[in-house]
């Protein structure tokens, strides 16, 4: 290929060039010559292009290597004047640093703020700053960096405490404030001056050149060339697979290099696609445009010169260098800036910076990346630059942002982001605002790019197109910026900042009239709307504004002239809003109660109204802080309220809630979603700051200018409620006439919504200014309320709360105040209880609540009260008192409108509920009168010495109604009604009234002196008894609707109950009824022979106790189990476990070839059987399993659900308590025994080898015949009784031998991973492997546990053993026997060397339990050829006996560790063994150097060490085979093996039947033994294991724990943060995942690390688990602060991490930002469920639990 060889070429042709150039020289004629630049350009136009882009990949490393020798090299040599090193090295030390500490951010990296000093929450530090500050004891808060920014270690305008970390703590000798370039010489300025001036015009003028086939001025080399790229360009609107797509077609490469060109468009904004001449790259141009072209505009495609290219690679390459040169010494960057900003030739925003900014846009990707880089690190860096470069920014802002805008790439690629640098620090953001007027030319910008308004000059968003909305989102940007310029308030304000302040503010008001009243709705009567409207972008704006409103209000209340001017400022605003309100409205009368108040007739039902009102609401809370100042408290009259109109003023805000109230009536109902959703976020906390709760105060600051009666009477006008109330008999004549249900509901509603509004009106008083209060007072409130309704976690209450711009709630001030702290415990959460004292806070009718928390928190209040002993009433709370400005508001309890309300509904409540009203409404006129109850007795108290008794509530309410009207008095409407038997729930209520009624007389009365007299006579005594025998009655029937409701709770979690406690469950439901089995085997004895658990001598059941009953979990049946019964099962679950392992690297066996016989001491790879212990028939189960099977067939066939489990693999759900299982085991009976004179070890020995040569020569034999083999056959005789065609009968029923059939072939497909074949010779060897595996690894969870080794086991465990263990010792009888006993043959030469067998391993690569377990349970297919009457007993002491010594030797040769301690005398009980111990060990010594002479072996002078190394070492071994024999057995443990305890050893050895002494099993006989070890040691794999020791596996072998995590989750952040992934090699990893069983970093979840497993593609973690876990993973996702299950491709769910923040909280996702802390417990947990093999079992009920689990691609993780 053509392009191959430019490639090659490329040095050689350079050569000449390379090996004669001097950088040396060419600085030195530079130095000489007059014409610098002109010089240089030359020098450039040569060289660059003959670098770089000289085929069509490039080739970076090579270009770059170049650039430096033969471009870079002469500029350094220039500029320093000498050795480039040299010259450098001295700048670096001569230089004096600035304090700052500019950590650039890499992605994920973590970044710290303080909460309490941070100047704003952009403020951040580097870790290592971060641990070296004063914050990491204060409150603090993490994230993750996005990349980009730096750290503000050093910058006193970021903190308000502790700027300086120990690392840049200044040095106070050092001027501070110095000019750098002071520290350099004149020349040197000089020549740094004109490098740089040369190089970064060059850079610059390449980077912003747009013609693509010339070069500009004095670059255009002689020998130009005639190569072109086809240049690709990045763009936001086509996807992924469209340009590999397209790439594909245009440039016929494959679908990687497609895919590897579209990530390079992606990352670096451009990529040449095709290298050749003009008209080959023209080609692909076209076909690419073509095929893009189509919906939208097409890919940005351009044919470039290849010198154009080369010189924009070697601009950018030039920009680096600049950066990393400007490191060595302030001064040289303060030269670099102080070039950047020099005002250019065309004036005004001329310099090489502006030229570089206002084209920001036009250039792509990397080349942003590059020079916003050398802008971070030059200009930001430098303290008198930064404030020149942030007025240029300023300057050219709005150009740059309209750029931005128009713009297709994220802002973190645009040059605007640069603001946050500039603008959040306060010195320069004030500076911007008075010099630059910053703010209005932010705000004005804005408002520019929003201009689609309607004909009142409001915006519409109503009917906004995709690309309005895309403009839209962009421009929201600058909402960003100016909340940057206005996050830190001014201390002080200067007559100019106050003036361009109130200019900003002028135009922040114009922006929020074009919002007033934009987007209306019109109630839609008769049809429902047929689209529904867009309402989501006005209220994104609101919400993004909703911060600066809040901002411009606090520098507003800094200042008293500010807040005066801002308030006439709106004031005009909305009065400007409000012209011509009236305009064509007709003015109507209203009258009442003797009081008559003109208004304008307007139904919110029939005519436009919007809930945008942010002008009203501004003035809201400016009148608020003008109420809160001096000013209003002594000089009310300097305040422009005159100008006010109160009608005007709440019109809006109560048209707004009245739509609210209609919405909630139903009125609303067709007009959709879209008004529902508006209406919920009114309230919602995110918003309801500046809207609801404004709306509220201007109601309130409206009504305390009025007389209360007009007030309430254009309230109701306004709900259209008026005639209800006005016209005394409206209500039963409208009723009568049109019995409309629904009419009459939507009135109720609307009475209660209007009531509560009074609620709120008077009783809100929890705002500073509003009312005499603290912010720390409405916080508390807030968080009173929420506690009221439950117990919270600290996310649940910071949700509920609104935050400020800093992400603050004010909340951690208060909280200990009004909550108890509780931990929480291994799983939920830490939560906040509500301090009882502080119950009195609360008020039913707090205005945050919504219905559902309001009812809620009733039903708590009450229960807790009940729960008290308390009456359980809930009287309105006492509120603080009003500022003097609302203070008139509380007249309103007591106006005669009010009392005509109330009035008007108690008697309406005379009658029994017909639908007139209901019992909210009375509920909320009962709280009224409360409320002016209270506000009465404060009065009095408050009051006491002036004696201002104006607020005379008492007096109202006992006056009766004016004639001619002649209405009963309201306090005599309640005690009538008090005994009304329909009002039982209000009684309460009603009766606590009239209590404080007679307190407040007895009050009043006392204070008149007047001695006070008591009216409550006999009659009254009579009422409280009917009323308590009427509570009892209330009482009894709401526990027993308590009752019921809780029982169908209780049926309806029951199920959900059992999936989340599951062995909690299961484990009381079966020590219920304990089962018969362990219970049984587990008495002592009736049989007289001691507790030994194998051999002759061992325990024997009796026939009684041999019976074994069982129940069939899916028909109930009793089953007794009998060899020749029907089969009974217990459903069990199969898996490969690496839980044991000891060698992670082990690569997996090749499933086909590999012999599992020998187990390897490491353990590497097990198969873990488990069950959940349920019983079934075997045909019951069989039975379930096809119904399983075939409602999966249709379900799959229906939908494309899955299931948690994989039934084409065998699996389902335990029918009883849906635990995953893949198979199920047989229950067998105990095997019986027979007792008579047995050989001992020699005699057996003796005869077992024999029988072994007859069976070995007989196998051979009929291999022989088979495959007719000449080999010689030794004549053997078999020996006495050994029948070697013997076929011993089958005493299992054709149903076990099914299940036998079927357990075994399920082992063996899982443990190996092979398709099922039950012919396999391998599938006995598995199961025994299987029995072994799962015995040892439960030893080591009760030894990590500190269980004792008997009795502590669960009895689904138990059974599981139990069952498992008797299989296995029969599952030779369904196999053939030729291939046990060859199986068997070979496990025994293992022990028994034998020169017939061979590939047998050496005893040092065997694990000797494993070998134990299958010499035990392959022998009976050897025993049942020997009618000699030997028993199988006697077989398994010797094998246990010989196995053991195998064992003693191998801990000998390969655990006896250096001699850490002192020589320790051991009284005389242990002097033998140490003695036996050591000789032993010398023997071995010497058959080993009998071998060779090898040092590994160290003589040992300390039995005492030696035996106490062996005890530990064999001790995990003895304590599986005692667990093992028992189960084999039956035979039951003696007691000290049920605890913890001393006697463990004895009582082990006791029970095995060996001495304690285990060295004596070899001098008892030595003469047998001898000969065995010479051997063992012989085996050339000893020799081989001994000397590459790094493998050698020691004993006892450790328990395997998940990794350490640090305590610390930033730690981990940050360790993530530099992992890169190793695909790549340079990319940061997107979803670092860390592997919590080997401590792996993986690249998860992402296309460049997937690989191929199986032939599907797998993401790294799950191909990680097939190595490392066989398949099943547990994994911390560090971004995601979450662990990660996986099981196979298919299964996985998340888990709680063990992080836990100081309130007793996870962060999954790193949301909050808070520390956290590794809490132990919780980690510990998730290592309990991976070491008892669980984590399956836990995803399948994660996955029951939750469906979406099941749809989640796991193996793309
Ligand atoms: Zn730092
Ligand atoms: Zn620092
Ligand atoms: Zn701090
Ligand atoms: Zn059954
Ligand atoms: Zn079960
Ligand atoms: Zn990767
Ligand atoms: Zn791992």
């Amino acid at each position: 290929m053509a392009a191959a060889e430019t490639d090659r070429d490329a040095p050689s042709a350079l050569c000449s060039d390379f090996l004669n150039f001097s950088a040396k020289d060419t600085a030195a004629n530079w130095l000489q010559v007059s014409n610098l630049p002109k010089e240089v350009y030359q020098h450039l136009a040569c060289y660059v292009p003959k670098i770089y882009c000289l085929g069509p990949n490039l080739n970076p490393q090579n270009e770059d290597l170049l650039a430096q020798l033969l471009l870079q090299s002469p500029l350094e040599w220039y500029l320093c004047g000498e050795e480039p090193s040299v010259g450098l090295a001295k700048l670096e030390q001569s230089n004096q640093p600035s304090q700052l500490c500019g950590h650039v951010f890499k992605v994920g990296e973590p970044t710290y703020t303080c909460r309490e000093c941070a100047a704003d929450p952009t403020c951040v530090l580097c870790m290592q700053c971060f641990l070296g500050s004063v914050h990491k004891e204060h409150r603090y808060r993490m994230t993750t960096s996005g990349g980009g920014g730096f750290c503000d270690c050093g910058d006193t305008e970021a903190w308000k405490k502790g700027p300086y970390c120990q690392k840049h703590e200044p040095n106070i000798s050092d001027s501070f404030q110095k000019d750098p370039l002071v520290n350099i010489s004149a020349e040197m300025i000089a020549r740094t001056y004109n490098v740089f001036s040369i190089i970064l015009k060059y850079a610059v003028d390449m980077l912003t050149w747009d013609k693509e086939d010339e070069l500009p001025e004095g670059l255009e080399s002689p020998a130009r060339g005639n190569m072109y790229y086809c240049m690709l360009f990045n763009d936001e609107v086509h996807t992924y697979e469209q340009v590999i797509y397209t790439l594909q077609k245009a440039v016929n490469c494959t679908q990687k290099e497609a895919v590897s060109f579209a990530t390079t468009v992606d990352r670096d904004g451009r990529k040449s696609v095709r290298f050749g001449d003009f008209q080959y790259c023209e080609q692909a141009k076209s076909v690419i445009v073509r095929n893009t072209s189509r919906q939208t505009k097409p890919l940005r495609v351009e044919i470039m010169h290849s010198s154009v290219v080369a010189h924009q690679c070697f601009a950018l390459r030039a920009l680096t260098w600049l950066g990393q040169i400007i490191r060595y010494s302030d001064a040289l960057r303060r030269i670099l800036c102080q070039v950047g900003l020099q005002q250019g030739l065309d004036g005004e925003n001329s310099s090489l910076v502006d030229t570089l900014m206002l084209c920001d846009s036009k250039m792509w990707k990397g080349a942003r990346n590059v020079y916003h880089q050398l802008f971070m690190s030059s200009l930001l860096m430098d303290p008198k630059y930064k404030k020149l470069f942030a007025i240029q920014f300023a300057k050219n802002y709005e150009s740059l942002q309209s750029d931005f805008v128009k713009d297709d790439h994220d802002r973190e690629f645009s040059i605007t982001d640069l603001s946050v640098q500039m603008f959040t620090v306060p010195s320069l953001a004030r500076m911007l605002i008075t010099e630059e007027n910053l703010m209005t030319t932010i705000i004005r910008t804005f408002v520019d790019h929003l201009r689609h308004q309607d004909l009142q000059g409001r915006f519409q968003f109503e009917r906004y197109t995709a690309q309005q909305a895309f403009k839209f989102r962009r421009v929201q940007s600058l909402i960003g910026d100016l909340k940057y310029v206005l996050i830190s308030r001014p201390t002080e304000w200067a007559d100019k900042l106050r003036e361009k302040f109130l200019e900003g503010f002028d135009a922040f008001l114009e922006l929020l009239k074009c919002m007033q009243g934009m987007d209306p709705v019109v109630r839609q009567v008769g049809q429902h709307i047929e689209m529904e409207p867009e309402w989501e972008a006005a209220f994104t704006l609101q919400m993004k504004l909703t911060h600066i409103i809040s901002m411009m209000q606090e520098w507003c209340a800094s200042d008293k002239r500010v807040l005066i001017e801002a308030y006439k400022k709106c004031l005009s605003a909305l009065t400007h809003c409000h012209s011509g309100f009236t305009d064509g409205e007709q003015p109507i009368t209203l009258s009442m109660c003797g009081h008559s108040v003109d208004t304008i007739r307007y139904c919110v039902s029939q005519e436009k109204v919007s809930i945008h009102l942010p002008v009203s609401r501004l003035l809201a809370s400016l009148h608020a802080l003008l109420s809160k100042t001096e000013v209003a408290y002594r000089f009310p009259e300097q305040l422009p309220l005159s100008e006010l109109s109160p009608p005007m003023l709440i019109e809006h805000p109560l048209r707004c809630l009245v739509l609210c109230a209609q919405v909630h009536a139903g009125m609303w109902r067709r007009n959709g979603f879209s008004l529902v959703n508006q209406i919920y976020y009114y309230h919602n906390v995110k918003c309801r700051v500046e809207m609801f709760d404004k709306d509220l105060i201007m109601l309130q600051a409206g009504a305390s200018m009025m007389d209360p009666n007009h007030f309430l009477m254009i309230l109701m006008s306004r709900f259209e409620l008026y005639h209800i109330f006005s016209t005394p008999d409206y209500r039963k004549r409208c009723s009568r006439e049109n019995a409309n249900k629904d009419v009459v509901q939507q009135n109720n509603t609307l009475i209660e919504e209007m009531l509560h509004l009074v609620i709120m009106v008077v009783g809100e008083r929890y705002t500073a200014g509003v009312g005499q209060v603290e912010s720390s007072d409405e916080i508390k409130r807030e968080i009173v309320h929420q506690l009221c309704i439950r117990p919270m976690a600290h996310s649940e209450l910071v949700k509920a709360l609104p935050e400020n711009e800093n992400k603050e709630t004010g909340m951690e001030r208060v909280i200990d105040s009004v909550a108890l702290f509780k931990k929480p415990g291994v799983t939920g959460r830490g939560l906040y209880k509500l301090r009882p004292e502080c119950a009195k806070m609360f008020n039913l009718y707090f205005h945050h609540y919504s219905r559902a928390d309001q009812s809620k928190a009733e039903e708590a209040q009450r229960k807790i009260k009940r729960q008290n002993g308390e009456d359980s009433v809930l009287p309105p709370p006492v509120l603080p008192r009003f500022c003097p400005l609302f203070a008139s508001l509380v007249n309103i309890l007591q106006c005669d409108v009010l009392l005509g309300i109330l009035g008007a509904v108690l008697q309406w409540a005379m009658e029994p509920s017909g639908g007139h009203w209901s019992e909210s409404m009375l509920q909320r006129v009962l709280h009224l009168i409360g409320m002016g109850l209270v506000e009465e007795q404060q009065h009095l108290i408050s009051s006491s010495e002036d004696h201002d008794t104006s607020f005379n509530f008492t007096l109202k309410i006992s006056r009766p109604g004016e004639a001619p009207g002649n209405t009963p008095s309201i306090l005599a409407l309640l005690e009538t009604l008090q005994n009304a038997p329909h009002l039982e729930v209000h009684k309460d209520m009603i009766r606590w009234i009239l209590k404080t009624v007679t307190n407040i007389k007895t009050t009043r009365e006392c204070t008149a002196s007047a001695p006070p007299t008591d009216s409550s006579g006999h009659s009254q005594e009579e009422t409280v008894r009917d009323k308590d025998k009427a509570e009892r009655k209330r009482k009894a029937e709401m526990a027993r609707l308590r009752r019921e409701k809780i029982m169908a709770q209780m049926s309806e979690m029951q199920r959900h109950f059992i999936n989340e406690n599951k062995e909690l469950f299961q484990q009381s439901l079966e020590e219920l009824d304990v089962s018969p089995t362990s219970s049984l085997e587990h008495s002592p004895s009736s049989c007289d022979s001691a507790l030994v658990c194998v051999g002759p001598r061992r325990w024997h059941a009796g026939g009684s106790e041999r019976r074994q009953m069982v129940t069939c979990i899916l028909c109930q049946e009793e089953q007794e189990i009998r060899a020749d019964g029907k089969a009974m099962v217990l459903a069990a679950f199969v898996q490969r476990s690496t839980v044991m392992s000891k060698n992670r690297k082990r690569p997996p066996h090749n499933p086909d070839k590999y012999d599992p016989l020998f187990m390897h001491p490491d353990l590497s790879f097990g198969t873990h059987t488990g069950s959940c212990g349920h019983i079934m028939h075997s045909h019951c189960w069989q039975r379930y399993f096809e119904a399983v099977q075939a409602k999966e067939q249709r379900r799959q066939q229906r939908l494309r659900v899955h299931t948690s489990y994989d039934v084409e693999n065998g699996e389902f759900l335990c029918p009883l308590c849906e635990c995953l299982s893949n198979t199920v085991i047989p229950l067998l009976p105990l095997t019986k025994t027979t007792c008579s004179d047995q050989p001992d070890l020699s005699q057996w020995l003796n005869i077992t080898s024999l029988q072994m040569k007859a069976l070995h020569s007989a196998h051979k034999k009929t291999n022989c015949a088979e495959g007719a083999n000449t080999g010689s056959v030794e004549g053997c005789s078999s020996p006495h009784g050994f029948k070697l065609d013997y076929t011993p009968k089958n005493p299992y029923s054709s149903t076990i031998k099914e299940m036998l059939t079927t357990f075994g072939t399920a082992t063996y497909k899982v443990g190996l991973k092979v398709h099922p074949n039950e012919q396999d010779p391998r599938v006995p060897i598995v199961c025994w492997g299987s029995c072994g595996y799962t015995i040892q690894s439960i030893e080591r969870l009760l030894v990590d546990e500190e269980k004792p080794l008997f009795g502590s086991l669960p009895c689904r465990q138990d059974d599981c053993l139990s069952s498992l263990t008797r299989f296995s010792s029969a599952c030779w009888t369904v196999s053939s026997h030729t291939t046990v006993q060859s199986h068997f043959i070979r496990l025994f030469a293992a022990l028994v060397p034998d020169s017939r067998v061979e590939n047998i391993p050496c005893i040092l690569d065997i694990d000797m339990f494993h070998l134990l377990v299958s010499l035990v349970l392959s022998h009976p297919a050897v025993l049942c050829l020997d009618s000699s009457g030997m028993s199988a007993d006697t077989a398994q002491l010797h094998f246990l006996h010989l196995v053991t010594v195998a064992h003693l030797v191998q801990i000998l040769l390969t655990s006896i560790p250096e001699e850490v301690r002192m020589e320790q005398e051991s009284a005389g009980a242990e002097r033998e063994e140490e003695e036996s111990v050591c000789m032993l060990y010398n023997t071995l010594r010497t058959h080993l150097g009998r071998v060779l002479c090898f040092s590994w072996l160290r003589e040992v002078s300390s039995g005492w060490h030696l035996w106490h190394c062996v005890k530990a070492g064999i001790l995990p071994y003895l304590r599986a085979a005692a667990l093992f024999f028992h189960y084999l057995n039956g035979a039951p443990a003696p007691p000290e093996l049920h605890a913890l305890g001393a006697g463990e050893w004895e009582a082990l050895c006791g029970y095995l039947c060996l001495p304690s002494n285990l060295v004596q099993l070899y001098n008892n006989n030595q003469e047998l033994m001898e000969p065995l070890l010479q051997r063992w040691c012989s085996h050339p794999g000893v020799l081989q294991s001994l000397q590459t020791s790094a493998a050698l596996i020691g004993f006892p072998r450790e328990s395997n724990y998940l990794i350490e995590l640090p305590e610390d989750y930033s730690a981990l952040i940050n360790q993530a943060s530099s992992f890169t992934c190793p695909k790549s090699g340079v990319d940061k990893s997107r979803a670092p995942t860390l592997c919590l069983v080997c401590g792996a970093m993986l690249c998860s979840q992402s296309y460049c690390c997937q690989t191929e497993l199986e032939g599907e593609d797998v993401g790294a973690c799950t191909a990680h688990t097939f190595a490392c876990g066989a398949g099943v993973g547990i994994f911390l996702r560090v971004r995601e602060s979450q662990v990660l299950f996986l099981a196979g491709k298919t299964k996985g769910c998340f888990y709680a991490p063990p992080y836990l923040d100081d309130y007793g909280e996870t962060d999954q996702g790193l949301r909050r930002g808070n520390p956290l802390h590794l809490c132990q417990e919780r980690y510990r947990k998730i290592q309990k469920l991976w070491r008892q093999h669980s984590i399956t079992e836990e995803i399948g009920h994660a996955q029951e639990a939750n469906q979406t689990l099941v749809g989640i691609d796991w193996q793309h993780l």
